[in-house]
Parts: C-alpha cells; sequence; structure tokens
C-alpha cells in the first residue's frame, strides 16, 4: 500500500502534476442537546446524495477529538450541559462552534422551561448561526461550506 502511494507521488511529480489539493476539509461534529429532531432530519439530508457534502470535503465524525466544528441543534436541556462542554473541551484547536436551529440560537421556539439550560451562545463562542425552524438542507450546506471557505454566506450571522 504505502509503495503504491510512494509510485503515485514520484508519478505526479515526474508528470509535474499540482499536488493534491487537501486545503477544502471540515471534519463536523454534531450534538443534539434538546432538539425535536426536525434539525437532525434536515441534517441527515445534506449528507444524503440531495447534497452530497463529501464531495466539498465536509464530513460528519463521531469523536469531538476529530471535529474541527461543534455543530450544536436544540436548545441546551440542563442534562445535555455537562456533555456538550465536554465535547467542546476534547476537540482541538482552532475549534469552532455552529449554532443549528432556531432553538439552539435561543429563538425560544419551545419555550423557556425550567430545564433549559439556555441557547447555546450561553454556554460556548458561537461562530455560525443558522437560523430555521428547521433550516433547509441547502440553507446548512451552504453555511457549513462558508466556513471551509471563510467566506460570510446569508446564513452566517456573526
Ligand atoms: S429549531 Fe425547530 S426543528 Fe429545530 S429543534 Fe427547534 S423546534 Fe425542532
Amino acid at each position: 500500500m504505502f509503495a503504491l502511494l510512494r509510485d503515485l507521488r514520484h508519478l505526479r511529480r515526474s508528470l509535474a502534476l499540482p499536488p493534491p489539493d487537501r486545503g477544502r476539509s471540515l471534519a463536523v461534529r454534531h450534538v443534539d442537546a434538546g432538539s425535536c429532531n426536525g434539525c437532525e432530519h434536515e441534517l441527515t439530508l445534506t449528507a444524503s446524495p440531495f447534497c452530497d457534502l463529501a464531495r466539498f470535503g465536509l464530513g460528519i465524525v463521531a469523536s469531538p477529538r476529530h471535529a474541527d466544528v461543534l455543530l450544536v441543534s436544540g436548545a441546551v436541556t440542563r442534562r445535555m450541559r455537562e456533555p456538550l462542554l465536554t465535547a467542546y473541551a476534547a476537540m482541538p484547536e482552532p475549534r469552532r462552534v455552529a449554532a443549528l436551529g432556531d432553538c439552539a440560537l435561543g429563538r425560544e421556539v419551545l419555550g423557556m422551561p425550567d430545564d433549559l439550560a439556555g441557547p447555546v451562545e450561553d454556554l460556548l463562542p458561537v461562530d455560525l448561526r443558522i437560523p430555521g425552524c428547521p433550516p433547509p438542507p441547502d440553507a446548512i450546506a451552504e453555511a457549513l461550506l462558508g466556513l471551509v471557505d471563510g467566506r460570510q454566506g446569508p446564513t452566517l450571522i456573526r
């Protein structure tokens, strides 16, 4: 396997091909901090062939240790407060936080019962806000791709 990779690298050099572009990738760790699952349904669609974010270098990862972005959906319940902070603490620098949906943005879609710890912004520094109830898959895709490219799309509000 390593010999094959080495031969490919030599072949690329001998043909004077440009090096492979590895700069456009983003590993996303999703945490449902207390949503109704509506946002998760839309997020699932962004990973489907409908948007196929993998072709742009975007992937959902299972561990926060491998993640560039913590994507949080739902208003944070008191029970999810510590797991959310633990996931954030486990992420390597530079790490970013994205709030997915109106609940995560603190727009009180589900009201503010006592067992809610509050919007994501009360607990973590939010870099990307994706509004909507739920946000459509193309809006989620556009916002995340904007984060990859370092540009501010219409759904990116600082
Ligand atoms: S923003 Fe809407 S769809 Fe998303 S978790 Fe809240 S109520 Fe559900």
